[in-house]
């Protein structure tokens, strides 16, 4: 069996995600839709296919990819359903509507195809309920989570009837070639995931109100330190839709029965109804639990007090826990946050623990289903592995019985990803030879791992040291984490503590430390693959180009966006885009090429959201490899080093030959003609200038060679510069305090 050919029916918001994924995939897809009665009849489709093209983040790897998907309306092009090797229904939570689709299909498609449903909460054996058995055996729920690119969960309802071999051939088509981690499940209300991540905002949420903890404090504990994203609980709500939340409980209040204890967190809170009813629905209406004021022209974050309901600016909570996920640590605290973690895992333990068998027979199914559809870190049961059961439990009837799950979890399976051949950090139990706050080596028989540990992996002296005592161990490298983020880049709060003391040197020495650690990365024995995901920009993307090879996840984010600090890449960035750049056909026939793309790409602080897009800005070479499957990330870097060790070489150190003043005056012209059509700013002028020093070569010419400590020098000449600029300094708090850039 082979899936050559697709079919989505329904293009909103699912069809369009999952039509998007499987042309990534470089698989054909028509996406029909109704049609429509004016205009093009093909309207609602194209629309659908546009706003894919014009989506952000992007759902397609790069915008050629739409050149896969076909539009059309289910009257006129229904007959692409007898080609298709797998039909998608996608559309409206209507059953009236599906089963009308259904029995066209049944009509029309080839005895082969595997057909399946996006329901989110329809049971199976409702949906098939007027099939024939030939197609009841065919057909199965595919429940894809929004946005589809960037979701890693795919759940697969089966019934017992279906032909086990196609579920099988789909379930490894959707992991391999869509690169979402399956989870085979049974016909339950809400599936696994939601079942269980929207059982765990009820709880958090309703545990909030009783203890008296402000959303602020919730979102501070049900967030970061329990592995949790940061928007918590009641942020989470905000972005989900409040009146979103509300329709789904309300659809589990239905479908399960009385005494599933989903009923005791699922009741309407006042406050809440009062917040829909007044269009406080979250992010997309006029705020919800958080919402943006505006005083005296500023922009003021205000949270809202659950028991009198008014706002007031949100405050800041400080745990005192660092920036680390640390469950035990926050369990065994004797105070409220403490206190509420505590409640709040018990409570979701048991009520996963309940689920077994009914939802699924196995633990770890549900672990991955948080995890992969919600975003944690690790699922509760792991949490549990993770911490004493005495210190987390007083009662001594309650002690064994979370010590038998505990013990369960232990010997059902490693805790790995759904398919035992793939291996992860954990799985692979390996001795830390090496850590400190920001990063640790771990160590294998063949190879060794560095995993950075910081909040958005941020770089600092640490995460060097770490990497340079990879480099010297004479031992095949890999740099992989499991957190969001690669790395986002060189700490900047630890670069700002210095600037405000006007301790300058303190700066340039890590800078150095940073270049020496890209050199020892470089020209290491052994080989080092870097293996990104998420973002991998700034620095992250510096020790990226400083390895041997890349295996990067398709959804990766790479680029070199310091100028939008106000500061140059120093790492070593700066030269090792210039080198990509002098190895193409172009560059090697003339070097201002060169420095002119990179001069772009730096300056515009472009990035690339996926390696399709980084190859191009050669960001991404041909020897790299990319990962559809963020969970086969690691064991695809592992086939690699084993392919290569044997032969490998280490890189022979390059020179240079740049155009100096030559070069340098161009780009000026280029800055200056920017500058006069007010298309950039004051400081982006000098930071311009500053980017153009290092990649013109600074004082040189055609006939003399710089080596790569030259390039290292400029760098770090043109960062110091800028760093100790009134404006730079400007954009780095602006950055740090917003999140965004600041135009100066
Ligand atoms: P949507 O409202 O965005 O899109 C539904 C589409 O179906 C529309 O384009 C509509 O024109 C089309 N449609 C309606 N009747 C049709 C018909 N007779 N023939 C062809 N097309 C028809 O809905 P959505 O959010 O994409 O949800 C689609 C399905 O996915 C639903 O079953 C939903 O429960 C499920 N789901 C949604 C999400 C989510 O986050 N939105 C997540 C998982 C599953």
């Amino acid at each position: 069996m082979n899936i050559k050919k697709v079919v989505v029916i329904g293009s909103g918001t699912m069809g369009s995600g999952i039509a998007a994924q499987v042309a990534n995939a470089g698989i054909s897809v028509t996406l029909l839709d109704l049609p429509s009665n004016e205009g093009s009849k093909n309207q609602i489709t194209e629309k659908a296919k546009e706003r894919i093209i014009k989506s952000r983040p992007p759902l397609l790897v790069e915008k050629t990819k739409a050149e896969h998907i076909e539009t059309g309306n289910i009257e006129d092009d229904f007959s692409a359903v007898s080609e298709a090797d797998w039909v998608v229904e996608a559309v409206v939570e209507r059953i009236d509507i599906k089963h009308s689709i259904y029995s066209k299909i049944q009509d029309a498609r080839k005895p082969s195809s595997i057909v399946s449903s996006n329901t989110s909460t329809i049971p199976l054996k409702v949906l098939s309920a007027n099939m024939s058995e030939d197609m009841k055996k065919n057909f199965c729920i595919t429940h894809f989570f929004n946005p589809v690119r960037y979701m890693a969960l795919l759940e697969i309802v089966t019934e017992p009837i279906n032909d086990t071999e196609k579920i099988n051939f789909l379930k490894s088509f959707c992991d391999e070639q869509l690169g979402k981690g399956v989870i085979i499940c049974n016909d339950t209300p809400g599936f696994i995931g939601n079942r269980i991540g929207v059982y765990a905002m009820q709880v958090a949420m309703t545990e909030a109100f009783k203890m008296n903890i402000s959303i602020e404090e919730a979102d501070a504990v049900f967030g970061r330190p329990m592995g949790i994203p940061k928007t918590g609980i009641f942020g989470l709500y905000d972005l989900i839709g409040i009146d979103l939340m509300a329709d789904v409980l309300k659809s589990f209040i239905k479908e399960l029965p009385i005494e599933d204890p989903f009923h005791k967190v699922a009741q309407e809170i006042p406050l809440v109804k009062k917040l829909i009813d007044t269009g406080y629905t979250g992010r997309k209406g006029k705020g919800g639990f958080y919402r943006m004021n505006k005083s005296d022209g500023k922009k003021i974050l205000e949270a809202i007090n659950l028991e009198t309901g008014e706002y007031s600016p949100s405050k800041k909570i400080n745990l005192g826990l660092g920036d680390k996920i640390d469950i035990k640590k926050l369990i065994e605290r004797n105070d409220k946050y403490g206190n509420y973690a505590k409640s709040i895992l018990t409570k979701v333990i048991r009520y996963a623990a309940f689920l077994i068998p009914d939802v699924s027979s196995k633990y770890i199914d549900i672990d991955d289903a948080l995890r992969l559809g919600f975003n944690w870190t690790i699922g509760p049961f792991e949490m549990l592995s993770n911490i004493e059961t005495n210190s987390f439990i007083q009662e001594n009837t309650d002690i064994n019985y979370f010590q038998t799950i505990q013990n369960n979890f232990k010997f059902e399976k490693r805790p790995g990803y759904l398919d035992p051949k793939i291996d992860n950090l954990r799985s692979l139990k390996l001795e830390k030879i090496f850590h400190n706050a920001s990063a640790n080596v771990q160590d294998s028989s063949s190879f060794q791992i560095v995993e950075f540990t910081t909040k958005a992996n941020a770089l600092s002296t640490d995460s060097m040291l770490a990497l340079k005592e990879a480099a010297q161990n004479n031992k095949s490298t890999i740099i992989i984490n499991e957190a969001m983020q690669f790395s986002a880049g060189v700490n900047l709060n630890y670069v700002m503590d210095f600037a405000k003391n006007n301790e300058w040197s303190k700066i340039e020495k890590f800078i150095v430390d940073f270049q020496q650690t890209c050199k020892a990365i470089k020209y290491a024995d052994k080989p080092f693959i870097a293996a990104p995901s998420g973002l991998a920009i700034g620095g992250g993307f510096e020790v990226v180009l400083h390895c041997d090879y890349s295996v990067s996840h398709t959804n990766v984010v790479l680029g070199l966006v310091e100028s939008l600090v106000g500061l140059i890449p120093a790492g070593g960035g700066c030269k090792e885009m210039l080198w990509r750049w002098l190895q193409t056909p172009e560059g090697k026939e003339n070097s201002e090429y060169a420095s002119m793309k990179v001069f772009d790409l730096i300056g515009y602080a472009i990035t690339s959201s996926s390696p399709n897009e980084a190859k191009p800005n050669q960001f991404f070479l041909s020897k790299d490899k990319v990962v559809i499957n963020r969970d086969r990330q690691l064991t695809t870097a592992i086939e690699l080093l084993n392919n290569i060790e044997s032969n490998y070489i280490k890189p022979s150190e390059p020179t240079f030959r740049l155009g100096g003043s030559s070069v340098k005056d161009k780009m000026f012209e280029k800055l200056e003609k920017l500058y006069s059509e007010k298309k950039i700013m004051d400081h982006s002028l000098e930071v311009g200038k500053q980017i153009a020093f290092v990649l013109s070569g600074g004082d040189t010419n055609m006939n003399s060679d710089l080596t790569e400590d030259d390039l290292y020098n400029l760098e770090l000449e043109a960062f110091m510069r800028l760093i100790q600029m009134p404006k730079t300094q400007e954009r780095i708090k602006h950055t740090l305090e917003t999140g965004k850039p600041l135009v100066n």
